[in-house]
C-alpha cells in the first residue's frame, strides 16, 4: 500500500499538540476558551497551564485569582513530559514571579517554538500583568520566543518598559519603527506588529526579523469589534508551527482564520439582535 507523508494513507494521524500557558476568562471572549477553540479549528490538541482565573463580563473584570507560579510550572512540566508538544502559546502571565517560573521551565525545552502574545490588559482596560512582570517578560521571555505578537497599544507599553526608554538618540524616529528596532536589539527573534488598532480599509500586520526583509500581511478591516483576537491569532500561529508550517505560512493561515471569524461574528450578532437578546461582544 502506498504511504502518504507521515503515515499510511487513510490511517488516523496523531494530532499535533500545543501547550497553552494563559488565563481563563469566564465570558469566553478571551483567554484559554479562545485558545482551545482556535486550536480545535486547526485540528490541534491543547495541553494547559493555567496562570490565572478571571471573572469578567465583556465590559468589566470583576475578579482575578492568580495561581501560584510553582503550580504553573508544575502544569507546564507535566504537560511537556507527557508530550509530544509541538509548540507553546503564552498569553496572560499576571506577575513577574510567574514570568520567571515560565521562563525557567522553558529552559529545559530549548528547541520548542514559543509564540508569545504579550497580554498587558483586558479589552475593558484592566491590567493583566504587573509593571515588574512586563520588565521581566522583556528580559527573559522575549529572547526565548520564536515570535512575539504585540498590537500597537501593547507595543507602546513595551517601549516604555525597555531599559533605553528615554534614549535621546531615538527622538524624532517613527515610534513604531524605533520600538521594533529596540525589541529586535534586545534579542527578539521575530516580531509581528499587528495593525488592528490602526486605521484604514485594511488591517496590516508586519513581520520583522533581524537581517530579513519585512513581510507584510494584509486583511480587510472588518466593522465591529471582537474580543480575544490576540489570543486567537497567537494560538492559530502556534497551531501552524506545531503542524510543521514555517512562520510566514502559519501567520498567513492565522490571519485567514481570523478574517473568517470576523465574518461569522457579524452573522452571530445579527442573529442575537433578531432573537431580542442583548448582543454579547463576540
Ligand atoms: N487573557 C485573558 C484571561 C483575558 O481576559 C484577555 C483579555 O481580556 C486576554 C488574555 C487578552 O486578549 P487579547 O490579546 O486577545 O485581546
Amino acid at each position: 500500500m502506498a504511504e502518504a507523508a507521515g503515515g499510511v494513507a487513510g490511517a488516523p494521524q496523531l494530532r499535533p499538540r500545543v501547550l497553552v500557558v494563559a488565563g481563563t476568562d469566564s465570558s469566553g471572549g478571551a483567554g484559554i476558551a479562545r485558545d482551545v477553540e482556535t486550536l480545535a479549528a486547526f485540528r490541534v490538541s491543547a495541553s494547559l497551564a493555567v496562570t490565572a482565573v478571571t471573572a469578567q463580563t465583556h465590559a468589566e473584570v470583576r475578579a482575578v485569582e492568580i495561581l501560584k507560579p510553582a503550580l504553573v510550572a508544575a502544569q507546564m512540566r507535566t504537560a511537556l513530559e507527557a508530550g509530544p508538544i509541538g509548540a507553546v502559546k503564552i498569553g496572560m502571565l499576571a506577575t513577574a514571579d510567574t514570568v520567571a517560573a515560565v521562563a525557567e521551565c522553558l529552559e529545559d525545552w530549548p528547541d520548542l517554538p514559543v509564540v508569545l502574545d504579550p497580554v498587558i490588559a483586558s479589552s475593558s482596560g484592566r491590567p493583566l500583568i504587573s509593571e515588574e512582570g512586563v520588565a521581566l517578560l522583556l528580559a527573559r521571555l522575549l529572547p526565548r520566543a520564536a515570535l512575539v505578537t504585540p498590537n500597537l497599544p501593547e507595543l507602546s507599553i513595551l517601549a516604555d518598559a525597555l531599559p533605553d526608554a528615554r534614549d535621546p538618540a531615538l527622538a524624532g524616529q517613527d515610534p513604531v519603527d524605533a520600538t521594533a528596532a529596540r525589541l529586535l536589539a534586545q534579542g527578539c527573534r521575530a516580531l509581528l506588529i499587528k495593525g488592528g488598532h490602526a486605521e484604514g480599509r485594511e488591517a496590516v500586520d508586519r513581520l520583522l526579523r533581524p537581517g530579513v526583509k519585512p513581510l507584510i500581511f494584509r486583511a480587510p478591516r472588518h466593522a465591529g469589534s471582537m474580543r480575544g483576537t490576540g489570543c486567537m491569532l497567537a494560538s492559530a500561529i502556534a497551531a501552524g508551527l506545531a503542524s510543521g508550517q514555517d512562520l510566514p505560512m502559519a501567520i498567513a493561515a492565522g490571519k485567514a482564520y481570523l478574517s473568517a471569524r470576523f465574518v461569522e461574528a457579524g452573522e452571530q450578532s445579527l442573529l442575537h439582535s433578531f432573537s431580542g437578546q442583548s448582543v454579547p461582544a463576540l
